[in-house]
């Protein structure tokens, strides 16, 4: 069926939904899901089925209807090639300082029985939490670990480019987290990457998890990289070398065939649950958790301070809501919340965040390290996204105790990340 032959849906009266929903409501029908609160306008592309339930809630619910062991059995025969090479690592586990990454170690490690190399590309935007918990992963696991640390002059360069050519403070990350360890793989000859989920298939279904689909350059072009690749920012305004995105370029078909080099997803092989997965972390092997602006998740890229400070903003003006989105979807889908209780959290965060305009605190710390000001930032977001429109007047939902319980239930091992004023460069010490 065709996205077109459904009746479309009204936009929510809450949300921040209103710009976004006018603007493009003359393009096409708004249509948002019956069961999360995704809609047509998502950046990975929902399709729906006839009753109106999105594609990403469709793929969800493979989490419950496939065997789960059988699956499982498929990961370690696919595995067993690799295992035990004498001398080198059998895997490459690109990892970031969060709770799950604990889970993915664990699988890989003692579980599967491989020897893994843990590869991380620093984000020059760590916090504490993030920096215990990469310090922990490798105490807990007896690893080694690689951390790629991109020159900081170069990697400011490039982040004045990508926000000021298409608005996007992640891409510089993005790039290098996914291209990193697909080049050390290459280089040290390491042919199996592990790589926890594919994000446009957990959110928005774009796989079945039967499909077993695997890394690639054309998904991390189209979803990661948002179809900009390294070499087209070289010259631009902030004057950008060819040297300088060396890292962010991926290894050729040549390099990749010669070692045989795929990366694999956990999670068309175990039903993946990044909620209960670093819940299960925090208890088990002390992962740090922290409290976010603009959501209750204390899980997701708690070890990044831009990621849920100005991203967050940006993708707050870019598709009218912001990451408190993306938890409160897959906690419907894994029904730890009802979609009333759900639309009301929404409406509550996105009412804070007009009344504040978001973490002013960590965004001035951005400001201050990128150079420029807040009205920079504002007639850039207005050149990329068109004018915001002002919010109706509106009170927050009020929380009731079910929904108050929900967002308590979150663990907090830490302070917030809002409450800290530096960014951690290198381990211990060195900031910038
Ligand atoms: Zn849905």
């Amino acid at each position: 069926m065709l996205v077109n032959d459904i009746v479309p849906t009204l936009a929510p009266e809450s949300a921040g939904l209103h710009h976004r929903a006018t603007t493009l409501a003359t393009q096409r029908p708004y249509l948002q899901c019956r069961a999360c609160l995704y809609d047509n306008r998502h950046p990975f592309g929902l399709t729906f089925d006839e009753t109106g339930l999105c594609s990403g809630c469709t793929t969800h619910a493979e989490k419950t209807s496939l065997d789960w062991s059988a699956r499982f059995s498929l990961l370690e025969r696919l595995v067993q090639p690799y295992r035990q090479r004498k001398g080198n690592y059998d895997c490459v586990i690109p990892i970031r300082g969060t709770a799950e990454y604990f889970h993915v170690v664990d699988v890989v490690k003692n579980q599967l029985g491989l020897n893994p190399l843990l590869v991380a590309f620093n984000s020059q935007f760590n916090s504490t939490t993030g920096i215990q918990n990469l310090d922990q992963i490798r105490d807990t696991f007896d690893c080694d670990i690689l951390l790629k640390t991109q020159s900081p002059l170069a990697y400011r360069k490039l982040m004045r480019e990508t926000l000021s050519r298409f608005g996007s403070v992640h891409w510089p990350f993005l790039a290098g987290h996914t291209v990193w360890p697909v080049r050390v793989a290459v280089q040290h000859n390491i042919p199996l990457i592990v790589w926890p989920v594919h994000q446009p298939t957990e959110q928005a279904g774009m796989f079945s998890y039967q499909d077993e689909n695997e890394m690639t350059r054309r998904s991390r072009h189209e979803h990661d990289l948002m179809r900009f690749e390294a070499q087209e920012l070289v010259s631009g305004e902030a004057l950008l070398r060819e040297e300088d995105v060396l890292t962010s370029l991926y290894p050729s078909d040549r390099e990749l065939a010669a070692t045989g080099v795929r990366g694999i997803y956990l999670a068309n092989y175990l039903p993946w649950d990044t909620r209960r997965y670093s819940e299960q972390a925090v208890a088990k092997f002390g992962a740090q958790a922290a409290g976010c602006p603009g959501t209750f998740d204390t899980y997701d890229h708690v070890d990044n301070l831009v990621y849920m400070s100005v991203h967050d903003a940006i993708k707050r003006r870019k598709l009218g809501y912001g990451r408190v989105r993306d938890h409160l979807c897959r906690e419907i889908r894994f029904g730890r919340i009802s979609r009333v209780d759900a639309v009301a959290i929404e409406s509550t965060y996105a009412q804070a965040f007009s009344e504040t305009g978001g973490p002013g605190h960590l965004k001035q710390m951005f400001f201050n390290w990128l150079g420029m000001n807040a009205q920079g930032f504002e007639w850039l977001m207005d050149y990329h996204f068109g004018l915001a429109a002002p919010r109706p007047p509106g009170e927050a939902a009020a929380t009731s105790v079910g929904q108050a319980a929900f967002l308590a239930s979150y663990q907090r091992t830490g302070p917030a990340i809002e409450m800290q004023d530096n960014y951690i460069l290198i381990g211990k010490g060195l900031e910038v």
